[in-house]
């Protein structure tokens, strides 16, 4: 099969590999499409660690199952289904208080095992959601990326009719936005320092769009920080009104630090949660794309062949791409 391999700090190539078989619990998919996310910037340049080497990224993929393994029960040859990246060993002690996400030995398709920027992934049995006939099949990229909002809107666990102050209209951003709005959270601000990305932000989600200094003295009862960025950290938290939360989603350096005023979170009694990736929050992903797609759609923007991967990861990177996916059967 043609896969994209990660050999090293940004060194990327399309090669032919052997076709994956399938695990005795597990299937192998048939990749339809598979994003790019901001992770996936981080891990192929190597800020996570190169000892993941030679590795196939890809960890958001949908597609149609075509083998499965002898113990698989539930899933055929033609299901279509999206793929939760997250593999929990289910015997450390997080896993066994059903915090699954923060595992001590957490894996994650297209993180520490093949991905999917390929053909064909290997997946669990146990991580496969199927997607109905009547899916909304160009929305279901981004079943992983819903999935991540969703965790990270349990953990806000704002209530309706009250503001949200969004720090980063980068994919993330817009879609925590379109999410809160569904749930009736709002009004939703999306703050971000590009006037193109708050341009795309104002058309594509409907939230009230600004730049940084246009907030400067708000205060909201619910704030989140999704760029990653120590700088909009502290505006975040400066953000957040008195008895008010901050959600920390923006995946920062391992190694940012920030400054925050202890006597600030005690006087005015602030929040302050994170949220890691996924945890159980993939049926409710897929439900809410199957009943609002034509909110969730117009972020679906590019989609690349895997022979474009370069192209697909500058897109990316230049912040010009809501959601850009790589997907094997596209014309390159
Ligand atoms: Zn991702
Ligand atoms: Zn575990």
């Amino acid at each position: 099969m043609r896969a994209v391999v990660v050999t090293g700090p940004g060194q990327l190539s399309l090669e032919h590999l052997p076709d994956p078989a399938p695990d005795r619990d597990g299937v192998v998919v048939a990749v339809r499409s598979c994003g790019i996310c901001g992770t996936d910037l981080h891990l192929v340049a190597g800020d996570l660690g190169s000892d993941r080497f030679p590795l196939v990224p890809g960890h958001e993929p949908w597609g149609e199952v075509v083998a499965v393994g002898a113990g698989v029960t539930g899933f055929a040859p033609g299901d279509l289904v999206a793929v939760d990246p997250s593999l929990h060993c289910g015997r450390c002690d997080p896993c066994r208080r059903g915090r699954g996400n923060m595992c001590t030995d957490w894996r994650a398709i297209g993180a520490t095992e093949p991905g999917a920027w390929a053909e064909f992934t290997p997946a669990p049995a146990a991580n496969l959601y199927r997607l109905p006939e009547t899916f909304p099949f160009a929305v279901a990229p981004l079943a992983e990326p819903v999935a991540c909002a969703v965790r990270g809107l349990e953990r806000l666990a704002a209530r309706p009719d009250e503001p949200v102050v969004i720090f980063g209209a980068g994919t993330m951003g817009m879609v925590l936005a379109v999410l809160l709005d569904l749930r009736g959270v709002g009004p939703v601000t999306l703050v971000d320092v590009n006037p193109a990305r708050r341009a795309l932000a104002a058309r594509l989600t409907g939230a009230t769009v600004c730049a940084p200094e246009e907030v400067a003295g708000l205060r909201a009862p619910w704030v989140i920080e999704a760029t990653g960025n120590p700088a909009a950290f502290g505006q975040a938290l400066a953000c957040v009104a008195r008895a008010g939360t901050l959600l920390v989603f923006g995946v920062a350096s391992p190694t940012a630090t920030a400054e925050v005023s202890p006597y600030r979170i005690y006087a005015d009694e602030l929040t302050i949660v994170g949220s890691m990736a996924i945890l159980r929050s993939f049926p409710a992903a897929i439900d809410t794309i199957g009943r609002h797609p034509e909110r969730l759609a117009p972020l679906v923007t590019d989609t690349f062949a895997l022979e474009r991967f370069d192209d697909a990861l500058r897109t990316v990177s230049e912040g010009r791409s809501v959601k850009t996916v790589l997907s094997p059967a596209a014309t390159p």
